[in-house]
């Protein structure tokens, strides 16, 4: 190129000394070389206007235009840009269709929005699993089309580590997991999973867990009653079976816990519609279970410390409440050692309401923390025995609070005390209405 530029540039000077040469022969060489200069130029504007034709409409296939010297030189040099962006566009093309075949071909739903959730792109099984329409949804906003404010909420909030279980606005028996991610410029890919078979096997679980606890409870009670009897008139019968009353007894009571936590467990588990209805005096009810708790403590004479620092209602379930307080309360002094201290603190701050129960007690080992709230974790299985502890409590304040879109966290060292922390959204915390302030 930079050889041909040179050789253009001599035979450019070259014609234009020609040129002078000639007007000079006629005696006129400025006007050789002004005729010469007029001529290069109209040829450099034809050229220029054949080039600008082509750029406004390249096409797929029309080739660039042809000429000789300089401007043959360029639109060959343009005509071969062309061809390899086309060559660019067709790669990418297909690339782009077999991304959209693949996505096509999947069982989940997937979605693309921009960051206000306007639809751009989504697959055929969004359309089934979610009702999209493809000639008349593209430009709406998801918000319109899935008109749920959970849906809502987790979409604006940002945070996607957890996905969002919803029920298809189409097909209300589909059950499906909601995950989100983030790409490009703050838009959205939406992954929606068809997780309708898990719910229906864990619906199954849930109920036969019920059933089955329900079902044993009406035999255990009579059991319990005969031995109750018995062990009433132990007097009236020989020595020997004083011991195996005694146990038969403590068993049949302690299943009789179980039984009562899990049928607990299964409602709550179930109970999420009624948390949204009712408010709840905390204040009262945390002085009441406290109350229970001093009276549990007995011998034991913990110090009790109850601070609460908040007087607003929160919008829940009182049963489901009290369920798990009375678990964190109750284990506090469970696991807390003889005139240990128990702190009990109700707040609220920016984040959310907060309820706080803190031990001096054994503590926890932290690799036991993360499991804690499974069904049946015990830190250490052999402190169950003397605690007579179903298992099953700090599973039902999880649930509880999960039915309060709240959480459970759990702080503790061995030998050091625990602290069990429920957190509420700020959204829960309702004013007292005037005549109800004390
Ligand atoms: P349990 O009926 O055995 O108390 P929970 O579900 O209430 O069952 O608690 C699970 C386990 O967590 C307990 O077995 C115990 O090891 C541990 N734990 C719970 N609360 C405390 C606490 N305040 N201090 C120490 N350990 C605790």
């Amino acid at each position: 190129m930079q050889h041909n530029w040179s050789r253009y540039l001599r035979l450019i000077i070259g014609s234009l000394i020609a040129c002078t040469a000639v007007g000079a022969f006629v005696g006129y060489p400025l006007y050789g070389l002004t005729l010469g200069l007029i001529a290069y130029l109209w040829w450099t504007l034809i050229q220029a206007k054949r080039l600008y034709h082509w750029l406004g409409h390249p096409g797929a296939t029309s080739d660039a235009p042809q000429s000789v010297g300089l401007w043959g030189d360029i639109f060959d040099g343009l005509h071969k840009l062309h061809q390899s962006h086309l060559r660019l566009q067709d790669r990418l093309k297909a690339q782009i269709n077999r991304v959209q075949e693949s996505t096509n071909a999947m069982r989940d739903g997937v979605i693309m929005t921009d960051a206000k959730g306007t639809m751009e792109w989504w697959n055929g099984s969004a359309e089934y699993l979610l009702g999209f329409r493809r000639n008349t949804d593209r430009g709406q906003y998801i918000h319109n089309l899935i008109r749920m404010p959970a849906f809502k909420a987790y979409f604006d909030a940002r945070d996607y580590r957890e996905p969002l279980d919803i029920h298809s606005p189409a097909k209300p028996h589909i059950h499906l997991q909601i995950q989100i991610s983030l790409f490009g410029d703050d838009d959205r890919l939406i992954v929606a999973k068809d997780v309708t078979r898990l719910y229906q096997l864990e619906q199954m679980r849930r109920d036969f867990v019920g059933n089955v606890s329900h079902e044993m409870r009406t035999p255990l009670t009579v059991i319990s009653g005969y031995l109750e009897t018995l062990v009433d008139n132990a007097d009236d019968l020989p020595p020997k079976w004083h011991r195996a009353l005694n146990t038969m007894a403590q068993q049949s009571s302690r299943m009789e816990a179980l039984i009562t936590d899990l049928i607990l467990l299964s409602k709550i588990e179930i109970g999420e519609q009624t948390v949204n209805d009712t408010l709840t005096d905390m204040d009262a009810l945390i002085r009441q279970i406290c109350h229970d708790a001093r009276a549990l403590s007995g011998q034991k004479e913990h110090e009790f410390s109850v601070q609460i620092t908040d007087q607003r209602l929160l919008k829940g379930d009182e049963s489901q409440l009290r369920s798990a307080f009375s678990n964190l309360i109750f284990n506090a002094v469970k696991y807390t050692p003889a005139r240990g201290h128990i702190t009990v603190n109700w707040s609220a701050n920016r984040d959310g309401a907060h309820l706080s129960v803190r031990d001096t007690g054994i503590g926890i080992d932290p690799r036991h923390i993360p499991r804690l709230t499974e069904r049946f974790y015990r830190a250490d299985p052999s402190r169950h025995k003397d605690t007579g502890g179903t298992g099953l409590g700090l599973a039902i304040a999880k649930h509880v609070l999960l039915n309060h879109d709240g959480n459970l966290e759990i702080k503790s060292r061995i030998g050091d005390g625990s602290e069990f922390i429920c957190h509420f959204p700020r959204e829960r915390l309702v004013e007292r209405a005037p005549e109800s302030v004390s």
